[in-house]
């Protein structure tokens, strides 16, 4: 969408609000993630420095659809058709009735593909009718988990401490949290994308820390959500810019080495543009998602780029 009100400016990303103090990555207890959680690719320890290569992520939020033999169907459809791909992590993420035969079905395609929760409760058990703990989404196979989606988010009524308290439980369970980040359009118009954006990132900032290369976050402007609209590749890649500059205060490898995804009206027209952007690791994909044809052809896209850059 390039006639987007109120694009952050160069001055406002500056602006972008300080971490709290420094930390060190050595004062960070080791994650007891499973050897199947993902990793970011960077190196582990000694000072970061600016060209870290971050592996492409495209992940899919299949929402409340394909959640049966559908599911089963297109997970199949995916695995296969991105095998070729190994320079890019492709995640899916099905609705909870799906996930334990996505990832059979993955595992029986043999293919190198995650599988994602679309949320969970941040206790371990208990009380809480129709909910599903971390502990149960690894059960069905999943090393990943979307929190905070702005659909979770608005209509379901999630705040950042809820969002905070999920990531904590997530990662202590050792599934990878996609943190989802955004603004509204009012608060766009308002002039506020970064201070929302960097609000709901200080709120998950210690847990990052803590596991620090094994969270994603995500921003997904919540105006392009679903919309057909999407951010302008400049205007993504400011948000993205200033969401790095946000992790390197807080610390430089915990900068270099979180994958931070595009998400919102995603598909093969638009995702080079977006996908070239330096600050643009991959991207959360809903729509063009559930069509195994425009998943794989952004998968692909993702893989051009990715061997391109190897040659740069
Ligand atoms: C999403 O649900 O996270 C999303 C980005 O949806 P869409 O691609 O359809 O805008």
């Amino acid at each position: 969408m390039n006639d987007l009100p109120d694009e952050p400016t160069e001055e406002e990303t500056a602006d972008a609000p300080e971490g709290e103090e420094t930390e060190t990555c050595s004062d960070a207890e080791p994650g007891d993630a499973s050897e199947e959680t993902p990793q970011a690719t960077a190196d582990d320890g000694g000072e970061a420095t600016a060209t870290v290569a971050r592996r492409l992520l495209i992940a899919g939020n299949w929402k409340m659809n394909a959640g049966g033999f559908d599911g089963t169907e297109l997970a199949t459809a995916v695995a296969n058709a991105v095998a070729d791909y190994d320079d890019v992590e492709v995640v899916v993420g099905p609705p909870a009735t799906a996930l334990a035969a996505v990832t059979d079905a993955i595992r029986q395609a043999k293919a190198d593909v995650g599988v994602a929760g679309q949320n969970m409760h941040a206790e371990e058990s208990g009380a809480f009718t129709g909910e599903i703990s971390a502990a149960m989404l690894k059960m069905c196979g999943c090393q990943w988990v979307i929190l905070g989606h702005s659909e979770r988010r608005t209509l379901f009524g999630e705040d950042d401490e809820t969002v905070a308290a999920k990531t904590h439980a997530a990662f202590n369970a050792g599934l990878a949290p996609i943190v989802c980040v955004g603004e509204t359009l009012e608060q766009r118009e308002a002039k506020q994308t970064l201070e929302i954006v960097s609000t709901q990132i200080a709120a998950v900032l210690d847990e990052l820390l803590e596991f620090s290369g094994m969270g994603v976050i995500a921003y997904e402007p919540v105006w392009a959500i679903g919309t057909g609209l999407t951010a302008s590749p400049e205007d993504a890649q400011a948000v993205h810019a200033a969401i790095r500059k946000q992790l390197h205060q807080r610390h430089p490898e915990l900068a270099e080495t979180t994958r931070i995804l595009y998400g919102g009206s995603v598909k093969p027209q638009n995702a080079e543009g977006l996908l070239a952007q330096p600050d643009i690791d991959g991207a959360l994909v809903g729509g063009a998602s559930l069509k195994n044809e425009s998943f794989s052809k952004i998968v692909e896209i993702a893989s051009k780029l990715a061997q391109q850059a190897k040659t740069d």
